[in-house]
Parts: C-alpha cells; sequence; structure tokens
C-alpha cells in the first residue's frame, strides 16, 4: 500500500527513533531531521585507543518495549540481551557492601548477612511497589494525560480506591525511613529517585515503584551494549522506508491556522501532514515555535539532575567490581540539597561507576576496564564547570581509592569528561538535564508537556522531555503514545 501522509519528526534521540519505526508501520512516510551527524541523542559512543564506551545510558530495564518495536518489522530478530544476576553492588566508606541479586532468596540471604535488615520489610515493599506499579503504572506511563478517555476507565476507579497506598503527603525519603530500619538500607531505597533525576528527599513516595522495575522485573545488558538499542531502531526504521536526515537542523516548525504544516531547515522548507519533535520541549518552543507563547509551566518548571560523566580507560581490572556498582556518599541529604538548591557537587558526591567490559571484554584491552564514572550533578546554570570538575576529578579519584583500598590515578590510560555544558550542546537538552523536569513535586507528573499540543493541529511532543518522562523505558512509551494519538 503506497504510503501517502507524510511526518517529519525533529530529532533521532531513543524517542524520536522509536515513533519513526511506530508511524512507519502504521502507514505514514516518514523522515527524521536530526541536527548532529550521528544518530541517537544522548545513546552517543565513543571508541578510542581500544575502549569502547556507551555515553548516555547504561542501565536498562523493560526491553519488551523494545521487542514490541521489534515485532512490528517481520524476521528481525537483531537485538539480543540477557539479564543480570547482579543489578548493582553498592558500597560504603565503612567497608560494607552489598550485591542486590535479581534471586528473590540470594537477595534475602545478602539482606540478613550484610546490614542486617529484617529481609520480610524488604519483600514486603518489593511487593507494594508491584501492587503500585500494576495500579497505576499504566494510567501514568502508557497513556496520555490530558485526555478523558484515560480518566474515564475502571483502572482509574481501581487505581482511585486504593489512594492511601500511594502516601501523597510523603516523600519517598520519609516512607523508606518508616518502612527500613537500617540507615543504609534506606539510603539504599532513597537512590531510586536518581532514576529519573530527582530528589528523594522531596520526590514523592509514589517514586517507590521505581524499585519494582529494577529488583523485581530485573536489569538487562544489550548484546553490543546500550548503544545497540538505537543501531537497532535505525535498522528497523530503515527496514520500514524511514529516510533519515543527520547534520539537517530543523530551524522552524511552520503552522498555518492552528495547524502545523510542515519544518524549515537550512536546506529548504518541507510540507508534512504531522509534525513530531522529539528535541527538548523548552528549545522547540524557544527556537522553533517562536510565534507562539511557551507555556508558564515549560518556562518554571525545576529541570531533573544533570551529571559529570568521566569516560575512563583503566589498564588495569578490579575484580571486587561488577557492571553496575554504586559508591554511596556519606551526606546524602547535603548531596541532593547541593545538587538542587545551591548549583553545585558536595566534595563527597555519590559516585556510579559503570563497566561494560565486565560482561562484553572486547570493550577494553585484555588486563583493561573501561569505566564509566558518573556523578548526578545540577543543571547547567552557566556554573565554573571547568573549576568544578576539577575539583570532582580529585575528589572522586580519592573516594575510589580510599574504598577499593588500592591506586586508581596511574592507571587511567583513557579519559574524556561530558559534562552539563556539552550534553546541552550537544542534544539540545535545556540545561543539560538528562531526564527533561524533575519529579521534585506531588504533581510533576500533572506538569509535563503533554504529547499533542493543545492548540496546534498535527503537533506532537515526544522523549525525555515530555510526558511520561525520561529514562529510556519512558521515552519508548511516549513514542507509542504519539503513535497511538496520531
Ligand atoms: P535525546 O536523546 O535527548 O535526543 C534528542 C535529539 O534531538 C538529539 O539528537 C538532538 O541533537 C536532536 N535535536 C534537538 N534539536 C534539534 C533540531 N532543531 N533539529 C534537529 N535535531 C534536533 N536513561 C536510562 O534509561 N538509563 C540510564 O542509565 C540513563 N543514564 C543516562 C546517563 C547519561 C550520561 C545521560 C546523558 C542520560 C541518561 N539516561 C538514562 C537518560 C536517557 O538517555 C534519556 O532519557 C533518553 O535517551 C532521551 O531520549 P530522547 O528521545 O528524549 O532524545
Amino acid at each position: 500500500m503506497a504510503k501517502t501522509k507524510k511526518v517529519g519528526i525533529i530529532g533521532s534521540g531513543v524517542a524520536g527513533l522509536a515513533a519513526a519505526v511506530r508511524l512507519s508501520a502504521k502507514g505514514y512516510q516518514v523522515v527524521v531531521y536530526e541536527k548532529e551527524e550521528t544518530l541517537g541523542g544522548k545513546m552517543g559512543e565513543i571508541a578510542q585507543h581500544n575502549y569502547r564506551f556507551d555515553t548516555g545510558p547504561s542501565l536498562f530495564t523493560q526491553p519488551h518495549l523494545l521487542d514490541e518495536l521489534m515485532a512490528l518489522v517481520e524476521q528481525d530478530q537483531g537485538f539480543e540481551c540477557q539479564k543480570l544476576e547482579i543489578s548493582c553492588n553498592y558500597f560504603w566508606e565503612d567497608g560494607t557492601v552489598f550485591s542486590a541479586y535479581e534471586d528473590k532468596e540470594a537477595l534475602r540471604n545478602e539482606l540478613k548477612s550484610v546490614f542486617p535488615e529484617d529481609e520480610e520489610n524488604v519483600m514486603q515493599r518489593l511487593q507494594k511497589a508491584k501492587d503500585i506499579y500494576d495500579l497505576v503504572g499504566t494510567i501514568f506511563i502508557e497513556k496520555p494525560l490530558n485526555k478523558w478517555s484515560t480518566w474515564l476507565t475502571r483502572d482509574v476507579v481501581k487505581a482511585l480506591t486504593h489512594l492511601p497506598k500511594y502516601q501523597l503527603n510523603r516523600s519517598m525519603h520519609q516512607v523508606n525511613c518508616a518502612d527500613f530500619n537500617h540507615p543504609k538500607v534506606q539510603q539504599l531505597f532513597d537512590r531510586f529517585a536518581t532514576y529519573n533525576g530527582s530528589n528523594p528527599f522531596k520526590a514523592p513516595a509514589l517514586l517507590n515503584m521505581i524499585p519494582h522495575l529494577e529488583l523485581n522485573l530485573g536489569t538487562y545488558y544489550p548484546k553490543g551494549g546500550l548503544r545497540s538499542i538505537p543501531e537497532t531502531l535505525i535498522r528497523l526504521g530503515k527496514k520500514l522506508g524511514v529516510v533519515y536526515r543527520a547534520g539537517e537542523a530543523v530551524e522552524e516548525i511552520l503552522t498555518n491556522a492552528n495547524r502545523a504544516v510542515g519544518i524549515k531547515t537550512p536546506q529548504g522548507s518541507y510540507s508534512f501532514d504531522a509534525v513530531v519533535s522529539n528535541a527538548d520541549v523548552y528549545p522547540t518552543y524557544k527556537h522553533l515555535l517562536k510565534h507562539i507563547k511557551m507555556p508558564r509551566s515549560i518556562r518554571t518548571q525545576e529541570r531533573s539532575s544533570s551529571g559529570i560523566i568521566f569516560y575512563w580507560g583503566i589498564k588495569k581490572q578490579f575484580p571486587q567490581l561488577d557492571l553496575h556498582n554504586i559508591f554511596f556518599s556519606e551526606a546524602y541529604e547535603k548531596e541532593f540539597q547541593a545538587i538542587f538548591k545551591e548549583g553545585t557537587l558536595i566534595d563527597d558526591p555519590t559516585i556510579y561507576v559503570n563497566i561494560s567490559s565486565k560482561v562484553d571484554p572486547s570493550d577494553a584491552p585484555d588486563g583493561a576496564e573501561n569505566w564509566f564514572v558518573l556523578l548526578n550533578a545540577p543543571a547547567n546554570t552557566h556554573q565554573n564547570w571547568d573549576e568544578i570538575i576539577s575539583v570532582v576529578r580529585k575528589n572522586v579519584i580519592q573516594k575510589l581509592e580510599r574504598i577499593l583500598n588500592e591506586p586508581l590515578e596511574p592507571y587511567i590510560e583513557f579519559e574524556a569528561i561530558l559534562d552539563p555544558r556539552s550534553i546541552e550542546r550537544k542534544t539540545s537538552s535545556y540545561q543539560g538535564s538528562l531526564y527533561g523536569t524533575s519529579s521534585n513535586h506531588t504533581f510533576a507528573a500533572f506538569l509535563r508537556h503533554t504529547n499533542d499540543h493543545t492548540t496546534i493541529d498535527n503537533l506532537y511532543f515526544c522523549g525525555g522531555s515530555v510526558h511520561p518522562g525520561g529514562g529510556i523505558p519512558l521515552c519508548l512509551n511516549s513514542a507509542k503514545i504519539v503513535a497511538n494519538l496520531l
């Protein structure tokens, strides 16, 4: 069947690429415009000096969302991923080490031997997280919140009958303190706020359903690394006839009498029956829709945290580390206060170390490891980043050497750095935020931009800065919502 209706997509982030696959499979002619020479947005890659790094996401959950996309293209078997036995190793300054096992019995034993925390508290919490996810996950994650069809359903009535369970007036941290005895277990569960760049001391307790994704459903590692996700989506899109125009920045979304009718780039103006912006919604309004007032909520909503990332090629191996490792700060509340209030990092930040060569040794030379070292950082409000990075680098190396009890710095033979400025420059993510807007507010979900424009017909939005939010699974869901709305 000839494809007659045309859709232009602005941006090739994971949501833009997924929307292209879905819309093309639905029968649209799709063209994706990407300002950078490489497709994939935040899901980039560095391959230098025999080291390979995923530059953006490192943690992957809910692979069924990718399977759904694969199923749209007949006989495409090209994406494989493996479930991890340990979702993350946690380290503290006093020598405590905790491995979060996927297997529940192993998890119980680890809880008993390391903390001790009554394992039942954790098991009950994981069940509660599942229950809440089952009750509200579909409503808040898979549906547009601005449509009556979302709200006039039995699912919503059922979810409302369980309202007290969500503890809407309490923060994640308050509920974690009430549910767990051991401060380290509280901290471990607080950490899940950073899944979408938020502050556990402010984010609503409803987000305590996030551990369900990691500790009940499991974490996965895709063969070939996280970069294989955008590559798979591009391959699927090409099979369906999607056209990709890398290195062509969109300058304007063309409208006529409250309808989106096309886009303009330096190479020309192109007519489309619908336009989907996968670019961050803030610059979409600021630069591409100059004639339309930016909604107040987009102007004023707090952004998620950003990050400082060191990509280190290390000519040494650390058997005590695994794929995902977290070295906790001793001053967790102060850390979030610094990020969200003071716009800086404390001297003892929490450090996330991802080493993909643990799973795929070809990512580093023999006897070496590829370390992706991420610190949560404030949004870019033009701080003196060079100064901050030089202090942070020193503190991070000292902390890692202290906890691992062995030298690290002399073994760093390759280094690249990403920071809030470069994240903003490369991906147009406003203030370099990793996940769009923060969830540091009970009603944050309702303030996120909708997936369609309320007054301009045929204009749609997908990606981390709009509903349902940032992170690969939510971005894939935003693409699904857009495809359903179209
Ligand atoms: P983006 O990736 O933001 O891409 C948008 C694209 O639009 C960019 O390529 C940009 O160049 C393009 N664009 C913008 N303006 C224009 C224009 N005018 N014309 C043409 N093109 C334009 N998520 C997880 O799930 N797990 C993790 O472990 C994780 N860790 C992360 C670590 C880091 C360091 C970073 C940066 C992010 C991480 N995230 C993680 C978040 C995740 O990467 C994002 O939520 C997701 O990739 C965002 O995808 P997106 O579809 O919103 O588009």
